[in-house]
């Protein structure tokens, strides 16, 4: 009998046991008690201008019940805001002012304190608590910003120059900013605090304005408008009317050459293909290589007039904007973004000054293509060469030939295209032919602000 009443009471606290067991296993592993404290998006030290609030986001996730931002000088302490949820949320975001009472106003430097606590179950109903700490380091002072020099004008298609000085202890970036939304970066030049930058004003753009802007840590920000007198210049429109010849000879042939995968297509459209898709592309791999700025400080800048092809006749011209028809219907239009010249065929092309050759390879449209890095985001480009006499890498003196004329790419005679670009604008070669231009816009500026920078 005992053992037959015992065997059940035995089981039932087994069972019971097993069940509290399996209760706490599940409230352990349940969302309900979960054990992971709240994430703190906060820097380490922030610089601030007192102007911008400063943003900081908690997120938790079960859910945060209760988040605070405390601000210190180290004898005060002053609440900046405190967030209690009923319903627990995901995410609290703050943007923090600087109080209007409760500091001196000589304090410079804070502690920010950020407390959160999540809505778990965990620690005895308390829930998990995280804190975060900031150095918050108050700039409200703007960076020192003049301009030294600069070119007198810019010409539409064509390119300037700016010489200034830009001081801040906190400096986070630099650059000109234009009306067309591309930004130009300046190099250091001469001395600590002086930059010089290249600015260009593309072809197809109708007006221009540049200003240097100046921005620190803290986010003040400074801007210099850059006053160059606005030179205007009309480019040429023209209709060519498109030819079975052409169509059927050299377009047919770039398809095979370069885009074989294209074949199919009508004749019509294998010239939309090479003349939009494919140049985007061309020009894409331009821009690439061509926006590289060197940061390197430099103290001499100075180019000799470009004349890549001796006794190069101008059988294109830069900025050329082309329709093309075909049975006097309109099929396809585009900037010609060079001067083509045309010598002897296979006549060896020379580059005028030293530089890196960062770019010689095939490119659709322009055939075999040279590029050379200058300086100063300035590059000049040789298209539709018949042979390469440099490669990628190679350092190229003035005077050096680099390459034979030739009609690889979108070429019908043997010519060079020539163009020149500065910070992956395409630019009016004829400037940089140019000596009068040369010494005008770059090297008489550069002389004057290096006697104002060391005076
Ligand atoms: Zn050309």
């Amino acid at each position: 009998m005992r053992r037959k009443g015992n065997a059940p009471i035995g089981l039932i606290i087994g069972l019971i046991f097993l069940v509290i067991f399996g209760v706490l296993v599940y409230l352990y592993n349940s969302s309900l008690f979960e054990r992971e404290a709240p994430q703190i998006a906060l820097d380490k030290e922030i610089e601030w201008n007192l102007k911008e609030p400063i943003h900081m986001q908690v997120t938790d996730n079960t859910g945060l019940r209760f988040v605070r931002a405390t601000l210190s000088d180290g004898e005060k302490s002053v609440v900046l805001d405190t967030k209690e949820m009923k319903n627990p949320e995901k995410m609290v975001d703050f943007n923090l002012s600087f109080p209007k009472t409760g500091f001196g106003a000589n304090k410079k430097i804070f502690e920010l304190t950020i407390e959160a606590v999540d809505a778990s179950k965990w620690n005895f109903f308390a829930g998990n608590e995280s804190r975060a700490k900031s150095v918050i380091k108050v700039d409200t002072k703007r960076p020192e910003l003049s301009v030294i020099g600069s070119s007198y004008k810019i010409m539409k298609g064509g390119v300037a120059s700016v010489i200034f000085r830009a001081q801040d202890d906190n400096m986070k970036s630099l650059y000109i900013e234009t009306n067309f939304g591309k930004k130009f970066y300046p190099t250091p030049f001469h001395k600590e605090g002086y930059y010089i930058s290249l600015v260009a004003w593309p072809s197809h753009i109708d007006n221009f304005s540049a200003t240097v802007v100046a921005i620190d840590r803290a986010g003040n920000i400074s801007k210099a408008h850059l006053p160059y007198f606005i030179q205007d210049k009309k480019y040429k429109n023209s209709t060519i009317a498109l030819e079975d010849k052409f169509l059927d000879g050299k377009i047919a042939d770039i398809i095979s050459e370069v885009a074989s995968e294209r074949s199919s297509l009508g004749r019509l459209e294998k010239f939309k293909y090479v003349n939009e898709d494919m140049r985007k592309g061309n020009e894409a791999a331009i821009l690439k290589v061509t926006s590289v700025v060197p940061t390197k400080p430099i103290s001499d800048f100075y180019l000799k007039p470009f004349y890549p092809l001796r006794n190069g006749k101008v059988v294109a011209s830069f900025g050329d904007h082309r329709f093309y028809e075909y049975d006097k219907k309109p099929v396809s239009e585009s900037y010609h973004l060079g001067l083509d010249l045309a010598s002897n065929a296979q006549s060896g092309m020379q580059t005028s000054n030293d530089g890196t050759v960062v770019f010689a390879k095939e490119n659709g449209i322009y055939g075999n293509n040279i590029i050379v890095s200058h300086g100063l985001g300035v590059y000049s480009l040789y298209g539709h060469c018949s042979s390469y006499l440099v490669k990628e890498g190679d350092t190229v003196k003035a005077g050096d030939f680099i390459a034979k004329t030739g009609l690889t790419g979108l070429a019908l005679g043997d010519h060079l295209h020539f163009g020149m670009y500065v910070q992956g604008v395409d630019v009016r070669p004829e400037e940089w032919m140019d000596e009068k231009w040369l010494k005008e816009s770059i090297t008489s500026v550069m002389e004057s602000a290096k006697k104002i920078i060391d005076r």
